[in-house]
Order: C-alpha cells, then structure tokens, then sequence
C-alpha cells in the first residue's frame, strides 16, 4: 500500500480559515441601562442581559485567507487511512509541529488566487444555507 499526500514536506501554502466576528451592543430590553424598574418603582437586573447592560452576538461565520499566518510551511504530514476513510492533515513550521495546530488538507491551497477563489465559493454556500433556513423559519398566518 501507498499512502500519498497531497503536499510534501517543505511545500508553501495558502491557508482558508473560517472567522466569525464577535459584536457587542446595548441589551435591547433594558435599552443598556442594566436594570428594570417595576411599577412599584422597585428596580432589578435586566432579566436579559442579567445587568450587564450589552449584549454579544457572533456575526455570521465568513472564510477567508487570514493577513497572517496565511502561507504555511509544511512541516509534517498525517494520513489516516481506515477502510470507510481517509483523512489527510498538516502540521506546519509557522503553526508548531509535533504540538500545535492540525490543519485539514480541505484548507490548504497552492495560489492565494485559489484559496481566494474556494473562500467566495463557501462564503456564498453559506448565505444560500442562510437563507434557506431564514426562509424554513418565517411561520405562514
Ligand atoms: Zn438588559
């Protein structure tokens, strides 16, 4: 048996990472102010933000080609070959070798052009899965 990997040792290449951006703003119920008051003129933490007055939400995932650490050098290369799979992973100089990060072989690219290229194809998969399940929600009267 054979075990060929996609890239050798030593090969430069364009890695995709999928980010997502986390964004804070004033907590909608209590309009930032942390409290509640009730009719008694009683006040208590926001039951939504628990007083903390903001609210985080993950913007949608999005791919791209990351400033840095976008060229990785490959440094070690992991093929697990059982009879229903095979899976291919790097480990890279930039990243850490023996420890450090595994890189998924789905995510390496020869030309940023191509790493550019898959990261428009996944982003727009994605708005399209967005929307279908935007759409599946939307409850018909
Ligand atoms: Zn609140």
């Amino acid at each position: 048996m054979i075990i060929e990997s996609k890239y050798a040792i030593g090969d430069r290449v364009f890695k995709i990472v999928s980010m997502r951006k986390e964004v804070t703003s004033d907590c909608p119920f209590c309009v930032g102010g942390g409290f509640i008051r009730g009719a008694n003129g009683e006040q208590r933490a926001c039951p939504k933000c628990f007083g903390r007055r903001n609210q985080t939400e993950w913007n949608p995932q999005a791919w791209q080609v990351p400033l840095e650490n976008g060229i990785l050098t490959i440094g070690q290369v992991r093929v697990l070959v059982t009879n229903q799979s095979r899976k291919e992973e790097y480990m890279c100089h930039e990243t850490g070798i023996g420890s450090g990060t595994l890189h998924s072989v789905d995510d390496f690219f020869e030309t940023h052009e191509a790493a550019v290229a898959e990261c428009a194809v996944r982003n727009e998969k994605m708005s399209v899965d967005a929307e279908r399940l935007v759409s599946a929600t939307v409850i018909q009267p």
